[in-house]
C-alpha cells in the first residue's frame, strides 16, 4: 500500500503526450513557496473547504480527538492528532472537513491508470509518478512503475530529487524520462529556502547521468522572487544542465497554492511576493541565447 493524494488525467505539462498523473504524498523538502502544501505530510491529514462548509457544528461535536473549533468564521483543529478517515467522511455531511491523501495498492492505480491508455496510444504519453515526492516511497513508486513497464506503458517521474543515492537509482532504472528541479545551486541558501541542502539532488542528477547516458533528463526550476530570480543563479543552473546534457526550462511563480494553506490551517509563507513578467522574461531570455 502507498498514500495517493491525487490522479490526474489529461495532463499535458508533466511529460510527453498526454498523461495520467499519480501524486504520491510525502515531501522531504518545505520550499517556501509549495503550491502543494497538501502533499508535504507523508500520512493523510484534514483539509477544510470553507465555501462548503454549511455550519452543521457535527465536527466539533463528534471529532473530539481532533478538539475541532470555529474561530473568525474558520475552523481550526489539532493538526497532530490522529484520526480514523472513516470516522471523519461520515462526520462532516458536505465534505467540507476532509481527509486528503487516500491508501492505495499499486495494482489499483495501475486499473486507474489503464483507463486512458487509449489517448496515450495516440499521443505517445503515459504515466507519471509526481507528489509530493514519490522517492519518499520508493517501494510502492517501483512497483507502479515496474506494473505500467509490464503493461507496455511509457514511465516518467517528477522529482526533487532529495533521496538516498540508493533509492534514486532503482527508482530512475524504471523510468523512460527523468523531470527533476534544481532550485538553487548554492547549498547553504537552499537549505534556508526548501529546509535541506541541495548537495545529494546534486550528486544524483549526475549519477543518473553517468548510469543512463540515453535517457531524457528534463531538469526545471521554478523562478521564485527573492530566492532565485537574478541571471547569475539561473545562470549557475543553466551550467549545471549543460553538464549532465539536460534540457532545461523555467516555471514562472504563481499564487494559485495560497488558498490551500488556508484551508489546512496554515499560513502562506511567501507573504505578498510577486514575480513580475519582465523579470522573467529576461531570465527566459539567457535559455533562448543557447538555442
Ligand atoms: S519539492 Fe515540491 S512538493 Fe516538495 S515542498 Fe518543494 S515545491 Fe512542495
Ligand atoms: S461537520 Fe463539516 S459542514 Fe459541519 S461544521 Fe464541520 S466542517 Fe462544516
Amino acid at each position: 500500500m502507498g498514500t495517493v493524494f491525487n490522479i490526474q488525467h489529461f495532463s499535458v505539462n508533466d511529460g510527453r503526450g498526454i498523461r495520467t498523473v499519480v501524486f504520491l504524498k510525502g515531501c522531504p523538502l518545505r520550499c517556501a513557496w509549495c503550491a502543494n502544501p497538501e502533499s508535504q505530510k507523508r500520512s493523510p491529514e484534514m483539509g477544510w473547504t470553507k465555501g462548503e462548509c454549511i455550519g452543521c457544528g457535527e465536527c466539533r461535536k463528534k471529532l473530539e480527538a481532533l478538539s475541532c473549533c470555529f474561530k473568525d468564521d474558520r475552523l481550526y483543529w489539532n493538526r497532530s492528532a490522529s484520526f480514523d478517515p472513516d470516522r471523519v467522511r461520515k462526520v462532516c455531511p458536505s465534505g467540507a472537513f476532509h481527509v486528503i491523501g487516500k491508501e492505495m495498492t499499486a495494482d489499483e492505480v495501475l486499473d486507474e491508470v489503464l483507463k486512458d491508455r487509449a489517448f496515450y496510444e495516440t499521443s505517445g504519453g503515459g504515466i507519471t509518478l509526481s507528489g509530493g515526492e514519490p522517492l519518499m516511497q520508493p517501494d510502492f513508486a517501483c512497483e507502479i512503475l515496474q506494473k505500467a513497464a509490464a503493461a507496455g506503458i511509457h514511465r516518467t517521474i517528477e522529482t526533487c530529487g532529495y533521496a538516498s543515492g540508493e533509492n534514486y537509482e532503482r527508482v530512475v532504472s524504471l523510468v523512460d524520462e527523468l523531470i527533476a528541479d534544481v532550485k538553487l545551486m548554492d547549498p547553504d541558501k537552499h537549505k534556508v529556502w526548501t529546509g535541506r541542502s541541495n548537495e545529494p539532488i546534486i550528486d544524483n542528477l549526475r549519477r543518473a547521468r553517468e548510469a543512463y547516458p540515453d535517457l531524457p533528463i528534463n531538469v526545471r526550476t521554478p523562478v521564485i522572487p527573492g530566492v532565485n530570480d537574478t541571471e547569475e543563479e539561473i545562470a549557475e543552473i543553466l551550467e549545471f544542465t549543460k553538464e549532465i546534457g539536460a534540457d532545461y526550462e523555467l516555471l514562472r511563480y504563481h499564487r494559485l497554492g495560497e488558498p490551500k494553506y488556508e484551508s489546512l490551517n496554515r499560513s502562506y509563507p511567501m507573504g505578498d511576493r510577486e514575480l513580475p513578467a519582465e523579470t522573467f522574461r529576461k531570465l527566459q531570455g539567457l535559455l533562448q541565447l543557447e538555442n
